[in-house]
């Protein structure tokens, strides 16, 4: 039993970037009750493991909703955990006759794409974005549902980069074993090594190379030289030849540009460097703002701060912005949106609807007009 776990983790790590999906439904941890707490999760099977996991010696009703196997941040910003999701969930689970009120919890990452808003309004269920993390339910749900903030970003340890490099490294590797394998037998090895060393190099060093903004654009210049040199001396420890050393330095650089490429939009770490919006800014309306927090409730990365005596907030943390459009989706008052490299105001409701952001689709054709 415990063997068939481990192998389903190991399995799970290495095929991260591939949908896992569990049966959507409701879960009971300990033996809830009425007014037992409501967690909604998404129908990744690793995701309602980590959540079943954290809350074990509470008791607790899971209600995992479809998000078509895919994890809540990335099936939020995609548009496969919605509104809508959230609400089936709610109707078809059987957690309306189980529990005696009608609040329930998402994990905060969800926000770029359940609008809580439109929950309450057409089910009557009202909706609360938790922890960033599932580890953290336990100390929030025993803080009174509230969140310090340790529990409101996103932290990007080393154990979740080690698991982006596990899901680039393993598809790649297993692809590139087996061209050898059919080619040139002899090259397998170093090219599995090759995979597994830029993967892990680029998601531990990369963003924390030195340097400001000219060189964050250009990062992939600098691990290049890294990466095909690594390359060129496994191959020349393994195989030998000119010709290996040449496949080495040439799949070095094919891996590494994908990896960097889409990299920002892969992780949280930093905006896209090809993301055609990635020179879109956040921008705060002050004059609509009312001070209802969701956009500091919602921000994985803490760009927000409460101005108490006023009753609204500020952008304070700017360059932190990934822009994931959450505070966008989730502001009642729409004085959250992104402008343009013009300074065109792009309507939120196009946020919400095409789900535009960072992580989820990278482009709308909205014609001249980006308020369509
Ligand atoms: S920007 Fe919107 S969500 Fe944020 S405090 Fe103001 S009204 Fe509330
Ligand atoms: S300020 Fe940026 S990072 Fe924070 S919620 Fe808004 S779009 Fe996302």
């Amino acid at each position: 039993m415990a063997n068939t776990a481990i192998l389903r983790d190991v399995a799970q790590a290495v095929l991260r970037l591939f949908p896992w999906p569990t049966e959507p439904g409701l879960r009971t941890v300990g033996t809830p009750g009425p007014e037992s707490p409501v967690i909604i999760t998404g129908n990744y099977d690793l995701t309602v493991r980590r959540v079943l996991a954290a809350l074990r010696g509470l008791d607790a009703w899971v209600v995992v909703a479809s998000s078509r196997g895919i994890n809540v941040w990335c099936a939020a910003a995609g548009g496969m955990l919605s509104t809508a999701q959230v609400i089936t969930a709610l109707k078809t689970s059987g957690i309306e006759q189980r529990v005696s009120q009608r609040r329930a919890l998402l994990p905060q990452l969800a926000a770029t794409g359940v609008e809580a808003r439109e929950v309450a309004r057409r089910s009557g269920w009202k909706l609360r974005f938790g922890p960033v993390y599932a580890e953290d339910l336990p100390r929030y749900l025993a803080a009174g549902s509230r969140k310090d903030d340790s529990m409101r970003r996103v932290r990007f340890a080393t154990r979740e980069r080690l698991e982006m490099a596990c899901a680039w490294a393993g598809p790649a590797s297993i692809l590139l074993a087996l061209v050898a394998a059919f080619f040139r037998p002899a090259w397998a090895i170093p090219l599995v090594v090759q995979s597994w060393a830029i993967a892990i190099m680029v998601f531990m060093v990369y963003d924390r190379l030195p340097g400001g903004e000219m060189i964050t654009r250009r990062r992939w210049l600098l691990t290049w030289p890294l990466a095909a040199g690594l390359s060129a001396l496994v191959a020349a420890l393994f195989s030998g030849g000119t010709a290996a050393v040449a496949a080495a330095v040439v799949s070095a650089t094919a891996l590494l540009a994908l990896l960097t490429f889409d990299f920002d939009g892969s992780t949280p770490i930093e905006g896209g460097s090809h993301f055609d919006s990635r020179d879109w800014a956040i921008t705060l309306d002050t004059d609509l703002c009312k001070g209802v927090y969701s956009c500091w409730e919602v921000c994985p990365e803490a760009c927000f701060e409460k101005l108490e005596d006023t009753r609204k907030v500020e952008i304070s943390q700017h360059q932190r912005c990934v822009k994931c459009g959450a505070c966008v989706v989730q502001c009642p008052q729409d004085a959250l949106f992104f402008t343009d490299q013009e300074g065109r105001r792009i309507d939120p409701a196009v946020i919400r609807r095409f789900k535009l952001n960072l992580i989820g689709s990278r482009g709308v054709d909205t014609g001249s007009d980006p308020g369509v």
